[in-house]
């Protein structure tokens, strides 16, 4: 396929989103040494990027009493996932923990996945319901599989989902692009153009 071009399709994008804090959380997926730290097992290289924008806006979260979830990718020997990706993320290894710099705080809710999708098989939909949760703010990695999968997970549960774009990362353009366009097309979430452009309310 190599000398393929293709036109991204139009994605709408917003500067500015309101949300009300008691019926919104925050969700960080799988932002882990192994996908975003040099020596990490499965570097996305832009996820360095997205952990500013990240911090500054679980801070607002925080601030706000907004709820703030992360998922964390989690595999165990053996795990088949290992056939596709190679070794990565076991338990209980450097490569697993969440970066340092977004270190979940007490009150925060850690998901521990197998899978792409941070509710399958993880008490996330539980969890958001007991909370009455109606909006989701979705960042991380990788934004074509897990951040993918766990937003459009939540919209199919019909959570209203935002991605702010400056906080999901993916390995190439395509793959970065295809996400978003995804997430807004047929899951219908909104994408905002900054963390920044999304305020607690
Ligand atoms: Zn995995």
């Amino acid at each position: 396929m190599s000398g393929l071009k293709l036109e991204v399709p139009e994605i709408p994008v917003v500067e500015q989103v309101q949300l009300p804090a008691r019926e919104t959380a925050l969700i960080v997926v799988d932002m882990q040494n192994d996908f975003v730290k040099p020596g990490g097992r499965l570097v996305v290289p832009a996820a360095a990027n997205t952990i500013e924008p990240i911090k500054q806006l679980l801070a607002r979260a925080r601030a706000r009493g907004v709820r703030v979830f992360y998922t964390q990718d989690t595999h165990y020997e053996g795990d088949p996932e290992f056939s596709i990706w190679g070794e990565h993320v076991k338990a209980g290894t450097w490569g697993w923990e969440i970066v340092d710099e977004l270190k979940p705080q007490p009150g925060d809710i850690v998901v521990q996945k197998t899978r792409y999708d941070g509710f399958y098989g993880t008490p996330l939909e539980d969890l958001l319901r007991v909370y009455k949760v109606l909006n989701l703010v979705v960042t991380g990695t990788v934004a074509n599989i897990c951040v993918l999968h766990t937003a459009g997970s939540a919209a199919l549960r019909w959570l209203r989902v935002y991605v702010p774009m400056d906080t999901v990362s993916a390995l190439n353009e395509f793959d970065y692009y295809a996400a978003l366009r995804q997430i807004s097309f047929p899951y219908r979430g909104t994408i905002v153009r900054t963390a920044a452009g999304v305020e607690f309310v």
